[in-house]
């Protein structure tokens, strides 16, 4: 016991004092986050060479130097910040490639899975559906409500869960076996906004906010409908569903403003989001450098990217849409194809295996805004004097065509 310590210690000399110094910073927590099991990453000892390790940070989850005040990467190892009064966790490179103990994990990658039967391309999948946000009645509460005039009012989790049930038969008639993470307008956490004015507090000092009667109302609202709701779903997902692929399914917005008056704007575009872009301030938590450091040594990303390519050739050639280019840095270009982003959310980084989470269509696009009032039907309708399947019908097929089209890609059991 005592000798791994002075180890530890020396190390930490060698290391560089900066991972002590500042390790009280380190040790905060996001909101209702638990303190990580640091031992969980014991079994990915020796599973990445020091080149792989860096090339990830840099090119997809910790770009532009932002794992460098928490990470000191060395030789053989990297050591990482844990928490104030405990050793930093050390993780030893692999000589090279072909010496690299392999990383065992819950999911499958299509090249693990066994050869389909004719016609099941999806057979042996296990697919999450996270329809995204909760929509009903509580969607003006999560923000995800506008109407115009006498219009319908546009929902996006009422729309998300539309997408997600019409996407659930056509992926099990294509041989998954499908979850979703909700199946009505309701939240899946038990907390309530009332029930958590602590943690809200707590939050808005953490921020460095003053906590008003105004911010402690909508920082509650928020830590219910977007954090708990989320963290609630992520221990389905990881503990009891363990899928193959979780899908987020999402709808896009541009700033709308008065949600009685919203602005409708002409832009409308599509993208797919990958997990990424951690920036050196978000780094400073434990739980999201323990989150960033799971994701990047359970390898997801590269069945995250192939999946995803699939998929947004399919939709993109579907629903006609034109990339997102993100301009703000808090996401990142990861890999060539123009519709895919890195970037951090809670709504994908807490899912364990690969996520694919989908961004199609602007709401308050003037041409979305009218599919969506048009609703859900067979066939075509004219919208715009343009022949248009239904918007829910569009992204559910084209999102099942690319998983089919990559699952299907397998050699076929005779
Ligand atoms: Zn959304």
């Amino acid at each position: 016991m005592h000798r791994v310590f002075t180890i530890k210690i020396l190390l930490l000399v060698g290391m560089g004092g900066l991972i002590t110094a500042n390790e009280a910073a380190w040790s905060r927590l996001t909101p209702l986050a638990q303190s990580p099991d640091w031992a969980v990453l014991e079994k990915y000892q020796e599973t990445i060479t020091r080149e792989d390790f860096v090339h990830l940070l840099e090119s997809v989850y910790a770009p532009g130097g932002a794992s460098t005040a928490t990470i000191q990467v060395g030789d053989q190892q990297a050591v990482i910040a844990t928490r104030k009064g405990k050793p930093p966790f050390v993780l030893r490179f692999a000589t090279d490639a072909n010496s690299r103990n392999p990383v065992s994990t819950t999911w499958k990658s299509r090249d693990a899975l066994p050869p389909p039967p004719a016609g099941k391309p999806l057979h042996g999948l296990k697919i999450a559906l996270d329809p995204g946000h909760i929509g009903g009645s509580w969607a003006r509460l999560e923000e995800r409500w506008f109407r115009l005039g006498k219009s319908k009012p546009v929902t996006e989790g009422d729309m998300t869960l539309l997408v997600a049930r019409k996407l659930a038969k056509k992926l099990e008639a294509l041989g998954a076996k499908v979850f979703l993470t909700r199946t009505k307008a309701a939240p899946v956490t038990s907390a309530r906004p009332e029930r958590l004015k602590e943690a809200a507090r707590a939050s808005l000092q953490d921020r460095g906010q003053r906590a008003t009667s105004h911010a402690l109302a909508s920082e509650s609202a928020r830590l219910f409908y977007r954090v708990s709701e989320i963290h609630r779903r992520a221990r389905l997902v990881n503990e009891s569903l363990r899928p193959d692929l979780t899908l987020c399914l999402h709808f896009n917005a541009e700033e709308w403003g008065n949600e009685s008056h919203p602005k409708l704007v002409d832009e409308n575009h599509l993208h797919f989001l990958v997990t990424g872009a951690w920036s050196a301030d978000e780094l400073t938590y434990e739980d999201q450098r323990f989150d960033m450091l799971h994701k990047l040594l359970s390898r997801t990303i590269g069945e995250e990217m192939r999946v995803t390519e699939a998929v947004a050739r399919t939709m993109a050639k579907a629903t006609e849409l034109p990339p997102y280019t993100y301009k703000q840095n808090n996401a990142v270009k990861v890999g060539s194809n123009p519709y895919i982003w890195g970037r951090n959310l809670l709504a994908n980084r807490l899912f364990l295996c690969p996520v694919v989470y989908i961004e199609p269509y602007v709401m308050n696009s003037r041409e979305g805004f009218a599919r969506i009032q048009a609703g859900d039907y067979k066939g075509t309708k004219k919208i715009g004097g343009v022949p248009r399947r239904s918007i829910f019908e569009e992204y559910a097929d084209s999102v099942a065509s690319g998983l089919a089209d990559y699952y299907g890609r397998r050699s076929r059991s005779e």
